[in-house]
């Protein structure tokens, strides 16, 4: 923070002024008054270690009071641009509930410069409704709404085929949330996961998940039938939110669903995208680690979508990779798309990983990831997520 030295006497600030700064007292004196017909009317005497004007680091709004130093005087000074950054990616629920709480502030502080006393209904107000309060308060009550699906199971599992390329047979499926709703539409994931996120709803989803689609896959494997010698047992993906990574009950959860169903722990696999990964590498690791210890493999979903897939594909022990389905779009545009397809092809041979190619809508898409030598595809052209019992229909096709 930068500094600023007063005179006694030197005025900081008057009411009504726009602020954009707060300001710590480092030493010296300052005066918090407001000018009235009838005097000047001293708010608070402030020294060393003190904070003021801090209303104004929330949105720049004018001063309430005017502000003076009775002595020589430095000052620390906190700029509005400092916290925006910060504010900018609290949750918009604190950021709302901020501006409420200091709009209620400057409410009180107001009447108080006005000699007013309180009155019942002039200090509970209705929030501001500005953008951020319609978000935060939308957001309040979706998951108001998801935990009480969550408890009346309308959170179900759709599974996507996962194919050998080539032939493609069901080699397994990813398992992809869809929230039921009682009128019988299906919300999308894109819609609602976020909000899990920022809850503690996310670890017991999680965890929920995996156990459901654990015994979804028990259900499918007796409709599999391997189609080469080098086949493993169906397996199904789970995907992982970095929230997740913190869960100390979600490894119980694999090991438990893993032996409940009767799997082979190699059946069921986790997806962490490459951005989850790289918030937070301490965690991913021990997390990595201990699955394999169970047998469980670690994929990285949307890969090359962050920035750093090289080198931790290097220092990180995943056994696979699915190529984000923006390359492939890509590739069927551009030389560089198919380049990259193909590099990756290559890489996942070389590491001796298990490589998928996302977003498959064409069957010349499927033509082109096989030939550049990927083995495995997802992807519209293949199916769509479906129901379990879709699921079991298209392996017994
Ligand atoms: P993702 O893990 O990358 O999942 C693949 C998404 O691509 C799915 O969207 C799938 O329906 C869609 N997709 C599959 N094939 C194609 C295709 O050929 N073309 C196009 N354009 N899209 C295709 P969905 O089901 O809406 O899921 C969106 C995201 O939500 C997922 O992206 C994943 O990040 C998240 N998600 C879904 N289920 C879960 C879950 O159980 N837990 C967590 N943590 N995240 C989940
Ligand atoms: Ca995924
Ligand atoms: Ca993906």
């Amino acid at each position: 923070a930068s500094q600023r030295l007063l005179n006694a006497g030197d005025t900081l600030f008057n009411e009504g002024d726009v602020g954009h700064e707060a300001y710590l007292i480092e030493t010296g004196a300052v005066e918090i008054y407001v000018e009235r017909p009838e005097g000047r009317r001293v708010l608070a005497v402030l020294g060393p270690d003190d904070l003021f004007g801090e209303l104004a680091l929330i949105g720049d709004q004018t001063r309430t009071a005017c502000a003076c130093a009775t002595a020589s005087t430095q000052l620390s000074v906190i700029t509005h641009d400092t916290l925006a950054d910060q504010l900018e990616r609290a949750s918009p629920l604190l950021r709302h509930l901020l501006r409420v709480i200091l709009s209620r502030c400057r409410n009180n502080l107001r009447m108080i410069g006005a000699g007013e006393t309180f009155q019942p209904d002039q200090i509970v107000r209705a929030p501001e409704t500005d953008g951020d309060g319609n978000l935060a308060i939308k957001r309040l009550r979706l998951e108001q709404a998801l935990a009480e699906a969550m408890r009346k199971g309308e959170l179900v599992l759709f599974y996507q085929p996962i194919v050998r390329l080539g032939s493609g047979h069901i080699v397994g499926f990813e398992a992809l949330v869809r929230w039921r709703r009682s009128d019988g539409s299906l919300v999308p994931p894109g819609e609602f996961i976020g909000v899990l996120e920022d809850s503690n709803l996310i670890m017991e989803f999680g965890r929920w998940a995996i156990r459901r689609a654990a015994t979804d896959l028990h259900l499918l494997g007796a409709d599999y039938h391997p189609h080469r010698v080098d086949d493993e047992p169906l397996f199904c993906s789970v995907n992982l939110s970095v929230r997740q990574f913190g869960d100390p009950d979600l490894l119980p959860a694999v090991r438990s669903a893993v032996d409940d169903c009767g799997l082979q722990p190699g059946q069921l696999r986790l997806e962490i995208t490459e951005s989850g990964l790289l918030n937070n590498l301490q965690a991913a690791l021990e997390l990595i680690e201990q699955c394999h210890q169970l047998g469980c493999r670690v994929v990285v979903d949307d890969f090359g979508t962050g920035y750093s897939s090289l080198w931790y594909l290097h220092s990180l022990p995943v056994n696979g990779l699915k190529l984000d389905r923006s390359f492939l779009q890509d590739s069927t545009r551009s030389q560089r798309g198919l380049r990259i397809v193909r590099a990756v092809g290559r890489l996942a041979v070389d590491l001796d990983m298990y490589a998928v190619a996302e977003g498959i809508e064409t069957p010349e898409q499927a033509a082109i990831c096989h030939d550049l030598g990927l083995d495995f595809g997802q992807g519209f052209f293949f199916s769509k997520a479906v129901p379990v019992a879709e699921a079991q229909a298209l392996l017994r096709q």
